[in-house]
């Protein structure tokens, strides 16, 4: 059973992916001043310290590396011989053995996206 944190940080790579796929495999230069290029000249212009590039190809490889830190932190659960697995203890960390889950690898991994509108107090790293 995934938890709602981890949804959360799915959905949002997913948001990241689907921009990167929009992209294409081109190289997009944002300026400060609000002008966009598309793969400048080979040899020619070079990212200064007033522009961003982004990289589509470098997004979907760290969308994939992500979620699979998200799958090493996915929650475990613990069920005494006693019980059925309905009534298991609150889930841990399989990654983080003894941290209760949402972990705070994945606390930290939402913090960016603290302003969404999904995002939830309850998930600050401190909470
Ligand atoms: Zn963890």
């Amino acid at each position: 059973m995934a938890h709602a944190l981890s949804e959360f940080l799915l959905a949002r790579l997913a948001d990241r992916e689907r921009t990167a796929r929009a992209a294409g495999d081109r190289v997009i230069h944002l300026s400060i001043d609000g002008t966009v290029r598309q793969d400048p000249e080979p040899g020619g212009e070079r990212v200064t310290w007033w522009q961003q590039a982004y990289h589509p190809a470098q997004e979907l490889a760290t969308t994939t590396a992500l979620r699979s830190i998200l799958d090493l932190h996915r929650p475990g659960y613990r069920v005494r011989a006693d019980r059925s697995r309905a009534e298991a203890d609150e889930p841990f960390c399989e990654a983080c053995f003894g941290e209760p889950h949402p972990c705070p690898t994945l606390r930290l991994l939402a913090l960016p996206y603290r302003d969404h509108p999904d995002y939830r107090s309850e998930w600050e790293p401190d909470a």
